[in-house]
């Protein structure tokens, strides 16, 4: 990959390094919530795939590769450590995300905010999902719309990522008030009332901890 694309793809290992602490952090609390109308597998699945993630980037730059390509790596590897569904989802999220830069052009804020947006879509594309169904996606489109918009309207990239993962949270908080409608934890219908989804729960969290540490 070209020199600036090699210095992203390090960005990428600082915050799958992250991201994989957070999991860690955020195991049991996201087990518990996952239990309640789930299967209470969304923490381990998480650090499964994020461990693995971590490790596939941290090779891929190591040898070199682009920002584009040590992602889809990384992207196939969440998948494959994680097994679930939420690891599916967020393998093909940074998959995208590495498409839609790959390895030559230097990243711009509008092109990570575009790359972004393919990410939702693709999740979108894969488990069906639409906003109101009580899944990730109802804090992917929040997060991802104001990312673009805040970019768009010229704030600087940290700043509109805070603003992206603010949306984000209170989104997923939101999610409590809805019942499921797909996934494993559709089945138990109401007993998810009054819970969030764990799934857009973990995507805040990781967010929010990219954006505080001002990763990108
Ligand atoms: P599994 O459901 O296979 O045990 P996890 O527990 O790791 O996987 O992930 C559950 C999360 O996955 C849910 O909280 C929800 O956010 C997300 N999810 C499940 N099904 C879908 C779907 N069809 N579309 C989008 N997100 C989904
Ligand atoms: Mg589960
Ligand atoms: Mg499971």
């Amino acid at each position: 990959g070209s020199e600036a694309s090699r210095a992203l793809a390090a960005k990428v290992v600082t915050a799958l390094q992250l991201m994989q602490q957070v999991t860690v952090d955020k195991e049991e609390e996201l087990g518990h919530l996952d239990a309640i109308a789930g299967d209470g597998d969304h923490g381990q699945g998480m650090r499964f795939g994020a461990t693995g993630a971590f490790s596939a980037a941290k090779d891929a730059a190591q040898a070199d590769a682009g920002a584009g390509t040590t992602l889809v790596r990384a992207g196939a590897q969440w998948a494959e450590s994680a097994g679930g569904t939420s690891g599916a989802l967020w393998g093909s999220m940074l998959t995208a995300i590495g498409g839609v830069l790959g390895d030559q052009e230097p990243a711009t804020a509008t092109t990570v905010a575009d790359a972004v947006a393919a990410a939702v879509s693709a999740v979108q594309r894969l488990g069906g999902a639409k906003p109101g169904d009580k899944t990730i996606v109802d804090s992917l489109v929040p997060f991802t719309q104001t990312l673009s918009s805040a970019v768009e309207g010229g704030t600087r990239f940290a700043d509109a990522w805070r603003q992206a993962s603010d949306a984000a949270q209170a989104a997923a908080d939101q999610t409590a008030d809805f019942v499921s409608r797909l996934g494993r934890s559709r089945v138990l219908g109401n007993k998810s009332l009054g819970v969030p989804d764990p799934g857009a729960v973990s995507f805040s969290l990781l967010m929010k901890a990219l954006g505080d540490a001002g990763t990108f």
